[in-house]
């Protein structure tokens, strides 16, 4: 697998650090406030296990799974539910765990929807921001890291479900994806 990494954007000990900055943030915003962290499947899976084990206060853990992307490396601007929440929203403060957010329609789509099912604030923490392609008008509240706009694998972060178990965030050679 290491095999085909042509370079490391962010390192192992780099997305730690980070981490645990977020974490002390997050602390203090949601102290007691019970609040619900929703974590978007699957490539949020690594960054939320990590992030809530640095928050120390109180919270509840969902998941929920949408689809824009496919197995493609191009977003098709279609989102859909494949995996619904199983906690109501209503009345919670509702953070949003994100891997990467790219054109925001994915964002976009899951904010407006957790608003209409009654949401008492809804917030979003990204790992990653790719601001280059966005389509809609949609900022984090906080950022770990902004990268460059390139297709990015490894922690939770996939190309056709592979490399999420990278422990750092990297890029594929090209030849990964002629041999298609
Ligand atoms: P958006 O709706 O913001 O365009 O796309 C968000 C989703 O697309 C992300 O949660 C992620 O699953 C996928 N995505 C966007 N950019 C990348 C990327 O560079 N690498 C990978 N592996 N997935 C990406
Ligand atoms: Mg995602
Ligand atoms: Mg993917």
């Amino acid at each position: 697998m290491l095999q085909d990494i042509r370079e490391v954007l962010i390192s192992e000990e780099e997305l730690q650090t980070k981490i645990k900055e977020l974490g002390a943030t997050l602390s203090e915003e949601y102290r007691e406030r019970n609040p619900l962290i929703i974590c978007v499947l699957k490539g949020a899976a690594l960054f939320m296990a990590d992030l809530v084990k640095k928050m120390d206060v109180h919270l509840e853990m969902d998941f929920m799974d949408v689809s824009s992307y496919g197995s493609s490396t191009k977003s098709s601007g279609e989102v859909k539910i494949i995996k619904d929440l199983n906690t109501s929203v209503e009345g919670r403060d509702v953070l949003i765990v994100e891997d990467i957010i790219d054109s925001g329609l994915t964002l976009k789509y899951l904010v407006e929807l957790l608003e209409h099912r009654k949401a008492k604030s809804v917030k979003i923490v990204t790992l990653l921001d790719k601001p280059h392609h966005r389509k809609v008008d949609l900022t984090a509240d906080i950022t770990g890291f902004t990268v460059p706009d390139e297709f990015v694998v490894g922690y939770g972060l996939d190309y056709a479900e592979k490399y999420r178990n990278l422990p750092f965030i990297g890029v594929l050679k090209p030849h990964v994806y002629e041999g298609q």
